[in-house]
């Protein structure tokens, strides 16, 4: 029978440390998190081989009393709880008081601190579970903590360790974007000796976006418009950025809750969902989002490194930055189709749910508006070439006629029901993959406008399509296997009348008459996102005359 017996000190920390201390990134996470909570207006992090041999980081905070410092290094000593009801209003990064203890039990750890003007500094050597005891120091007011030989004692973990460069690269990824949430203080980031980056302290909140992501990717942020987001208790603020500029990971999503910088799978769900038909598929939009909440409706308790944390109305919170965020970008499309089709004036005219032909191309004959961009001509029997008098206009006809398409079908869905009964009912027969999809989506089509029947072993009826659709014959099977290709994360609602939308629409490759055409840009102007097409393809692209004369080389 094996025996059980206690853990030594020593082992318990080990243990303990390795949920929290991961790698070199976890130590700066640490230290930086304390040096805010200590009010530091100042904070350089300085790496040595990627943190491998050396983390130091010195802040001007508020400092720590002599006779706290060995305390401080202990398990389960923090300055920033005193009992379990305060964990109900945490207002602090840290809480748990087992960050410089979990340091502390896998590497050498030096702290130097001056609390005031008055009082004398003080230095403390901590390693494993032996803390030294505190000798005074010079010190400058402020802490410093230097942590060496990281896993020195723990040679698994240094194993699972990466390139120095590898290493340095993530903390300098976690700072810069840890630093967005506290623009008025100065971050300074040096390894083996130089100084890497340094992030001034600023009050154009502007400035440190275009620091952390790069002039040209801040360029595209839209701020947040924070209408929709009144309901909540706190407050919501942020930038995303503008559809068409995305990121082929979601690395630069940074979510913040009450100055956390969270990896949270809801919230950049809620984050995807507000993009809906704005992203394109496999790729992440990027920005910032922070969130304040009452503190008694965070709990931040979930996590040791708390890097997630729940919150009390969760769904209300996710809603509300689903909603600030589709009003933000829907505001922004509005704004963008105006500029690019410059002469025409919004005219407030939308379609009613009555008018008809928005999916049979060849039954409209409406004529552009003289004020309209002008029609030049089809190219290819895909794109439609317009001029406004000042640029070129090239306009993907399916895409264009997809977003058409599919804002009547929302429309439609949301109100009253639009739908025609076919004369003849179209029979389909499916695979059992697509059947499955069918059955699971085909309460979605009616609202769509389209009705399907069961009709036997795997087979349907098509009886009533999208009003105004017509006669085409409905490609229900490719309408399903689109379905099945799309990203998860988005509304079924809405990716079922994307899919529609793009199915009852011209095709490229199809003929259009001027009048068609004329019609399409018309229609197009009224969509409430008239520059992208359900899916993220942009339905239009702009040459201005200055960008021609470049190519010419005339400027
Ligand atoms: P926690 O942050 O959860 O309280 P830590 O182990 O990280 O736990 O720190 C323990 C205590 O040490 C803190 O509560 C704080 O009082 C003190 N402390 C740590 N770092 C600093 C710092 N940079 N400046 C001032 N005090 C600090
Ligand atoms: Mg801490």
């Amino acid at each position: 029978m094996p025996t059980i017996r206690e853990l030594d000190a020593l082992t318990i920390g080990q243990i303990a440390a390795g949920e929290i201390i991961e790698r070199p990134a976890s130590v700066v996470k640490e230290l930086v998190e304390n040096a805010v909570d200590a009010s530091a207006s100042r904070i350089v992090v300085s790496i040595e081989r990627g943190g491998l041999d050396a983390i130091e980081v010195v802040d001007d905070g508020v400092g720590i009393e002599p006779a706290d410092l060995p305390l401080a290094l202990q398990r389960h000593t923090t300055s920033k709880l005193r009992g379990a009801e305060d964990l109900e209003s945490i207002t602090t990064l840290g809480f748990r008081g087992e960050g410089l203890a979990s340091i502390a039990a896998v590497a050498r750890t030096e702290i130097v601190s001056r609390a005031a003007p008055s009082s004398m500094g003080a230095r403390v050597v901590a390693r494993g579970t032996e803390i030294g005891i505190a000798e005074p120091a010079a010190a400058p007011l402020g802490t410093s903590v230097r942590v060496v030989a990281l896993f020195e004692n723990v040679p698994v973990r240094r194993e699972y360790l990466r390139s120095p460069s590898a290493e340095f690269n993530r903390i300098s990824a976690w700072l810069s974007s840890f630093t967005l949430a506290y623009p008025r203080c100065t971050f300074t980031l040096r390894h083996d000796g130089k100084d890497v980056w340094v992030m001034p302290a600023s009050g154009d909140e502007w400035e440190r976006l275009a620091m952390v992501f790069g002039r040209n990717a801040a360029e595209a942020l839209l701020s947040l418009d924070g209408a929709a987001a009144r309901t909540l208790d706190g407050g919501l603020r942020g930038f995303v950025s503008a559809p068409g500029h995305d990121r082929p990971d979601r690395r630069m999503q940074l979510l913040f809750v009450n100055g956390r910088l969270l990896r949270s799978a809801a919230l950049a769900g809620a984050w995807m969902s507000g993009y809906a038909t704005y992203a394109m598929a496999g790729r992440h939009p990027y920005g910032a989002i922070f969130l304040e909440l009452p503190p008694d409706q965070v709990d931040p308790n979930v996590h040791p490194t708390k890097s997630d944390v729940r919150l009390r109305f969760a769904n209300q919170i996710f809603d509300a930055v689903r909603r600030t965020i589709a009003a933000t970008l829907a505001g922004d499309a509005q704004t963008r189709f105006r500029a690019s089709v410059a002469g025409v004036p919004p005219s407030g005219v939308s379609f009613a749910p009555s008018e008809p032909a928005l999916f049979d191309a060849n039954e409209s004959h409406a004529e552009t508006p003289p004020s309209g961009p002008r029609v030049l001509s089809q190219l290819d029997r895909t794109y439609i070439l317009a001029s406004d008098g000042e640029s070129l206009l090239l306009v993907d006809q399916h895409a264009a006629h997809e977003r058409i398409a599919y804002e009547r079908i929302a429309a439609a869905a949301r109100g009253s029901q639009q739908s025609e009964p076919l004369l003849v009912p179209q029979i389909v027969e499916l695979d059992a993959a697509q059947s499955a999809i069918l059955d699971r989506t085909i309460e979605l089509l009616r609202e769509g406008g389209l009705e399907i029947e069961p009709f036997g072993e795997r087979t349907y009826r098509i009886v009533a399509t999208p009003f105004g659709y017509g006669a085409r014959s409905f490609d229900l099977a490719g309408f399903i296997e689109d379905l099945s290709d799309e990203p998860k994360q988005r509304d079924v609602r809405e990716r079922v009348w994307a899919s529609l939308a793009c199915h009852s629409v011209t095709v490229a490759g199809e003929r259009l008459e001027f009048g068609e055409m004329g019609s399409l840009l018309e229609r197009l102007q009224h969509c409430a996102n008239p520059m992208h097409c359900p899916h993220g393809r942009p339905t239009m692209i702009r040459l201005t005359s200055l960008e021609i004369a470049r190519m010419f080389k005339r400027v």
